[in-house]
């Protein structure tokens, strides 16, 4: 090697090491760009060891609490106007795997809820599924003209049994999400990225300047909002800082956003991306500290059944995630059935063998739960006798 490749070859180590310093403190200091955010996305090593220090450091600040709540996952119909290329929960109609919900069978996994003392009802669609004509019959066979009328029935059923709906229907207009607000606790819709991406193309519904309206939407509306990234679907370290970025600046005029979810791409057979590899480890980390230092305040999410802890829950948990999801012990996670949840038996032993302390929240977190501007009257009530004191779950 020459002299002048050596110190090429030292120069551009300092200057990226120098880089990601400035990065550091920049984001310590609330004002990154989308340069130092993508810098510290891309940590490895000691770097990366660096970043989990500082956001542990944050994280200390908002307490030891994991919190994560017990529901029943309600997924109305598989059927679905997108396309995304790494969906292995999508069905065309007509196949024998196609399925919607009847409200016998809803009322049913509804009062098994009750029964298991869960207090969410987590309502979940294709999205649109009224693009296909078996939908609108079915529809009109229980009276209904579109799925929003049906799932205003749902809800309104839900909080009569004393639990509490959390719906996630994809892209909705503003008339719809009123509709929905005055019966649920909270909504969501993952913005999975902010970038135009290929596993798209074939999804109307996953264009982000759609989906981002909608969550600037649900801040206008007061609705206390779950939102996240789905990552390793073919996206740069470039594309998860601008959603980070696109996330804090909707949150920050509104400041209804309750979660992030960083969920991690698991590769479902039988689909476009089957042979795609997940992301790995340490990209989930940096993302998670990334996110922690970027919005101190923030609930961050990491799904227990999809992640491999390999590493330690404690990694993640000390990196900044404090919120381990909803689990059920009465339905399965539909979209990952090859992922069972752990009971929460093993879910809270795991978080006290971390060091940390888990704690059952409702869909709707403690700070907006005690906070009556974001619930209705009807959702209030059983928010009320579900609540303690801090807004988490009554024992
Ligand atoms: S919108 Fe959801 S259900 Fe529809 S294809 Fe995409 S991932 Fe699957």
């Amino acid at each position: 090697m020459s002299i002048k490749h050596f110190y090429g070859i030292v120069h551009l180590y300092v200057g990226v090491h120098l880089g990601f310093d400035e990065a550091l403190v920049r984001i310590c200091n609330h004002e990154p760009t989308l340069e130092d955010l993508t810098l510290l996305l891309r940590s490895t090593d000691n770097q990366l060891t660096e970043l989990i220090n500082q956001a542990s450091d944050v994280r200390e600040l908002g307490g030891r609490e994991v919190s994560y709540s017990r529901n029943v996952f309600l997924p109305i119909t598989n059927l679905c106007r997108n396309r995304c290329w790494y969906c292995g929960f999508r069905r065309d109609p007509g196949d024998s795997e196609a399925w919607f919900m009847s409200l016998g069978r809803v009322a049913e996994l509804l009062e098994r809820a009750r029964d298991a003392a869960c207090s969410e009802a987590l309502f979940t669609l294709g999205e649109r599924p009224e693009v296909h004509a078996e939908v609108g019959r079915a529809l009109r066979e229980l009276g209904y003209e579109m799925m929003i009328d049906y799932l205003e029935d749902l809800c309104q059923f839900t909080l009569s049994l004393g639990l509490l709906p959390h719906t996630n229907v994809g892209v909705i207009s503003e008339r719809e999400m009123r509709r929905l607000r005055r019966l649920n606790a909270s909504m969501g819709l993952m913005l999975e990225c902010a970038a135009d991406l290929p596993a798209h193309r074939d999804s109307p519904g996953k264009d982000p300047l759609l989906r981002l309206e909608v969550i600037e939407t649900a801040g206008k509306l007061r609705v206390p909002f779950t939102t996240g990234l789905l990552i390793g679907i073919g996206e740069s370290f470039e594309d998860r800082a601008l959603s980070l970025l696109s996330i804090k600046k909707i949150h920050d005029e509104y400041g209804h956003i309750q979660e992030i979810i960083i969920q991690n791409f698991v590769p479902k057979p039988n689909t476009p991306m089957a042979n795609c590899p997940g992301p790995s480890i340490e990209e989930l980390l940096a993302i998670v500290a990334t996110a922690r230092l970027l919005m101190p305040e923030m609930n961050i999410q990491v799904p227990p059944n999809l992640l491999d802890f390999k590493c330690g829950l404690e990694t993640f948990l000390l990196a900044g995630a404090n919120d381990l999801g909803g689990i059920s012990s009465v339905t399965p996670d539909f979209i990952n059935p090859d992922h069972p949840w752990p009971s929460v038996v093993e879910l809270r032993a795991s978080i006290e063998r971390a060091g940390f302390v888990p704690c059952e929240r409702l869909p709707i977190y403690p700070r907006y739960a005690r906070n009556p501007k974001f619930m209705s009257r009807e959702v209030r009530k059983v928010v009320q006798d579900l609540a303690d004191e801090n807004g988490y779950r009554r024992g």
